[in-house]
């Protein structure tokens, strides 16, 4: 039986503190490995814990656009003394929505490229978030060399995600396709073996979901809707999602 992975979920949220031990459990009943996200400093100390807790959950660490005034320092320390232990570097990014002036968004920059040349040095994968800013990072990537690059939650146009996959990015779908025809049609356009699903819990998505946080339970269905998209059978979209999990990780 294939395992199967959540390319992003974050975790450390509050929303399953209580349910850690549950949510676990359903992981090794549903056969599903997780990469779990942070986005600052407390998130990553929490993240790194988790990570200990079970094998199935995959840390990356790092601090995420929204929080570029939080000290970088801190983090960057944190991922260098605990290299073994962390599977890549994430959710990081740029995201111009955050931003009023210029000069925040160049912390953002700054923050950002710190992290990819952390990433690069250590041979890690990297998580990124790109809400409004992919061709600010399409600008910035080439200067780097690192294996495993995802753009989470894909969002841009047609010429954009040509654009990803002449980078060699891994560009991940998540409960928004099941709904939204848009994301369906950037899947077909999407090189197989660049395809990886994930939830981005605890997000509240609309329609069939009822706004209920995303729950790590919610990926066979993507899976299952991303399939007959394609029109691949469940089981060998499955194998062909494990192999390009392997490959954004390095594993
Ligand atoms: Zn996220």
């Amino acid at each position: 039986m294939n395992w199967i992975f959540d390319a992003h979920i974050h975790l450390s949220d509050e929303e399953y503190e209580s349910d850690m031990p549950f949510i676990i459990n359903c992981m090794e009943k549903m056969h599903i490995k997780a990469c779990s996200v942070s986005e600052n400093y407390d998130t990553s100390i929490k993240t790194l814990e988790l990570g200990k807790k079970s094998n199935l959950i995959f840390s990356f660490i790092g601090i995420h656009p929204q929080n570029s005034n939080e000290d970088i320092e801190q983090v960057l320390e944190l991922v260098n003394s605990n290299s073994e232990k962390i599977s890549g570097i994430g959710e990081i990014g740029l995201d111009k929505t955050y931003e009023d002036s210029d000069g925040g968004f160049q912390k953002q920059k700054q923050i950002f490229t710190a992290q990819l040349s952390l990433a690069e040095k250590l041979k890690k994968p990297v998580s990124i978030h790109s809400r409004k800013a992919l061709d600010e990072i399409y600008e910035i990537i080439p200067s780097y060399s690192i294996q495993g690059m995802l753009l989470h939650w894909f969002d841009g146009n047609k010429k954009q995600l040509q654009k990803a996959m002449d980078l060699g990015f891994f560009v991940s779908f998540g409960p928004v396709m099941i709904y939204a025809n848009d994301k369906q049609v950037l899947l077909s356009n999407t090189d197989r073996n660049k395809i990886l699903v994930e939830t981005d819990g605890p997000v509240k998505f609309s329609k069939c979901f009822g706004l209920k946080p995303a729950q790590i339970s919610f990926i066979p269905s993507v899976i299952f809707c991303a399939s007959k998209v394609l029109r691949v059978p469940y089981n060998e979209f499955c194998s062909l999602l494990e192999e390009n999990s392997k490959n954004f990780l390095g594993i």
